[in-house]
């Protein structure tokens, strides 16, 4: 079976053919800057062909009709013909409390993900725009909506509810949903057979660190707290979101500042975090050269990264009474090797220690850890789009 993974954004189309035979990747690549100027496709096929191609890309229909003509190319192409193509996964960021697993999509799922996008209005409508856009374009292949959410429903009231009146749950849905929940399905999984235990007899903590960063304390298999919220700008310092502050600093800035709403959500989402403290860059490799050069903002952004990264470790070791196993993953955790060091030397005094040599391995999975540490760390790099298209795969299989 051969599955299309499409991951819909606002201007940009990501996308992944995967041969669930042996889940190799047929071709990958992205569509960008969709309805912009100097729209492109960047496409790679599994015989290390690249090409880009620079045409006009007013939409998302003529971004995916570009992907699939890439797919069925004479030259860099996987495929014969459009028939090979058995099914579609499409990440969905927000299936709110509806969807608490994958799901085929039909008439009444598109509508529901319709009622949620409130709760997601950057994500959700663009997700359920390339989904509109395969169904027109491959009609009679069945279609699955794998969400970002859903792996983090299982986790119990006390943790998911805010401190609110109760009647903004019950009105609005305004709760904690948590996010990239594949990624911290598949970190833990990978973890557990790595471990050779079963994934129910385990307590994992899996960290996510890219650019949008969360971390989620995994029990038994099943999510019981993580860092995003209602939104994915709650919880740790991210590349350009503040994470955790105070609540009442938003009116308070917004008074002072003249700022609108809209403004200030700006601010916080786009303007924060690593990027915002240090006034650098909020790619973490540009923060840490400053920093190696002395610049005390730089310095103090990776400090405040990687010290709420620790405390999210410790309150998780609690809310669980105990950890088997910690995990870095995406963009950070599977590369910045400084990042590991500090936070794993942190959980020193917790008999948790760092096997420096173990760490200094990039893009592969590894255990980090020394052989006496009474807890396991790894470097487990993610894979999503494998995630989507193994659920896609059940789903169709029925
Ligand atoms: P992501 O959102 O998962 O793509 O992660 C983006 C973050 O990962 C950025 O802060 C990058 O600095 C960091 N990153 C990505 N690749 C590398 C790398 N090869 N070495 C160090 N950091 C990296």
């Amino acid at each position: 079976m051969k599955i299309l993974v499409l991951n819909s954004g606002s201007s940009s189309i990501k996308y992944q053919l995967i041969d669930m035979e042996d889940e190799s990747v047929l071709a990958k690549g992205i569509v960008q800057r969709i309805g912009i100027d100097n729209s492109f496709l960047e496409h790679e096929n599994n015989r290390r062909d690249e090409v880009k191609i620079e045409v006009d890309i007013p939409d998302h229909t003529t971004g995916i009709k570009l992907v699939i003509d890439a797919l069925l190319n004479k030259e860099h192409g996987v495929l014969e013909s459009m028939d090979e193509i058995n099914a579609v996964g499409h990440r969905v960021v927000h299936g709110g409390e509806k969807f608490a697993e994958s799901t085929l999509i039909t008439e009444e799922v598109i509508k529901q993900i319709e009622e949620v996008s409130d709760l997601a209005p950057l994500h959700n409508p663009h997700n359920l725009t390339g989904i509109r856009v395969c169904a027109k374009l491959l009609p009679n292949k069945p279609q699955v909506a794998v969400f970002d959410t859903a792996f983090h429903q299982t986790m119990p009231r006390k943790a998911y509810m805010y401190a609110l009146p109760y009647e903004y749950y019950e009105k609005y849905g305004i709760r904690r949903y948590g996010f990239h929940g594949t990624s911290h399905k598949y970190v833990a999984q990978r973890a557990a057979k790595l471990m050779g235990k079963p994934l129910e007899e385990l307590k994992i903590i899996t960290c996510h660190l890219g650019n949008g960063a969360s971390i989620a304390a995994v029990d038994g298999g099943k999510s019981v707290d993580t860092s995003m919220g209602l939104t994915p700008l709650e919880g740790l310092v991210m590349g350009t979101r503040c994470g955790d502050i105070d609540p009442a600093i938003i009116p308070f800035i917004m008074t002072k500042e003249g700022l609108s709403m809209e403004e200030i959500d700006n601010i916080m989402n786009k303007k924060s975090g690593l990027y915002g403290v240090s006034g650098i860059s909020n790619d973490s490799r540009d923060v840490e050269a400053a920093a190696k050069e002395g610049n005390q903002r730089a310095q103090t952004a990776l400090e405040m990264f990687d010290y709420r990264v620790t405390k999210y470790i410790g309150a998780y070791m609690a809310a669980m009474a105990g950890v088997d196993a910690i995990v870095f993953t995406a963009g950070i955790g599977e590369n910045q090797s400084r990042t590991r060091e500090v936070i794993v030397n942190n959980l020193a005094f917790l008999n948790i220690h760092l096997n420096e040599e173990a760490n200094k391995t990039r893009g592969k999975e590894i255990e980090i850890s020394t052989s006496d540490s009474d807890v396991k760390v790894f470097v487990i790099p993610t894979n999503e789009e494998l995630m989507i298209a193994r659920d896609t795969q059940e789903i169709v299989a029925g």
